[in-house]
């Protein structure tokens, strides 16, 4: 007998955490997300044959439990491929290179590098390689503060809750370039180099296949690149 026929692809589920701009953010007077993040996902739905791409607002902490119970199919959000999350999820190949760094308030002028915010106050979001790598400081005599959105976060700084935000230097050029530099700055180097992969379950490594398929042919036919030079182009 014939190989029955593969179920129509209707809809691809997404999961994001949308205070990540550029990459993921509200679009002005819309209901809709945008961002670096939102174009490529929309683009692979396409390249894959999706007929819709559904994009659900959720928090960054809940993403990987959603995909495990199957509650979404996919999750971009900026994701940093690491060894822990490897445990649980599949990545996608690489597609966009980023690290983390820091900023502080503009009147904290006693801080140069990292190990200078022994002490200071931090903010950093929930769950993330921020939140993690700001736990260094914690038997330094330092306060990291936790945030359920990297908004909440850059706002404890505004607000002089926090004299530093640990996360990923493209949001945080984003965020100075953005109204941000009125109060913080950043400082030090770069802390770590990061890969973002799109996350799918273990138990669907199909798509996790169909997925690296259409990155390389958005990569291939220039769509990649058109995205980037909109979303990081001078
Ligand atoms: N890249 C960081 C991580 O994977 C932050 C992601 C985010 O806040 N959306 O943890």
């Amino acid at each position: 007998a014939a190989a029955p026929a593969p179920a129509a692809k209707e809809e691809l589920l997404v999961g994001t955490e949308p205070s990540f701009a550029p990459f993921e953010f509200p679009e002005k007077d819309s209901k809709e997300f945008t961002g670096f993040d939102m174009d490529l996902i929309r683009a692979i739905a396409k390249e894959m044959g999706y007929k819709k791409c559904t994009i659900k607002n959720m928090g960054f902490d809940a993403l990987i439990p959603a995909i495990n119970a199957g509650n979404i199919d996919v999750s971009i959000a900026g994701f940093s491929i690491t060894e822990e999350r490897k445990k649980q999820v599949i990545f996608s190949q690489p597609y966009y290179k980023s690290g983390l760094a820091f900023v502080v308030r503009k009147d904290v002028n006693d801080v140069k590098k990292f190990e200078d915010l022994k002490g200071k106050t931090i903010a950093v979001q929930l769950g993330t390689t921020g939140a993690l790598y700001g736990e260094k400081l914690k038997d330094k005599g330092s306060v990291v503060k936790t945030f359920n959105t990297s908004d909440l976060a850059c706002m404890e700084l505004k607000n002089k809750g926090a004299d530093a935000v640990i996360s990923d230097l493209p949001v945080l050029q984003y965020f100075l370039k953005n109204g941000g530099s009125e109060y913080a700055k950043l400082a030090g180097e770069p802390l770590t180099a990061e890969d973002y992969g799109i996350v799918i379950s273990k138990k669907n490594p199909e798509l996790a296949k169909g997925i690296d398929k259409a990155l390389d042919a958005l990569k291939k036919n220039g769509t990649y690149d058109k995205l980037y030079e909109k979303w990081f182009g001078s």
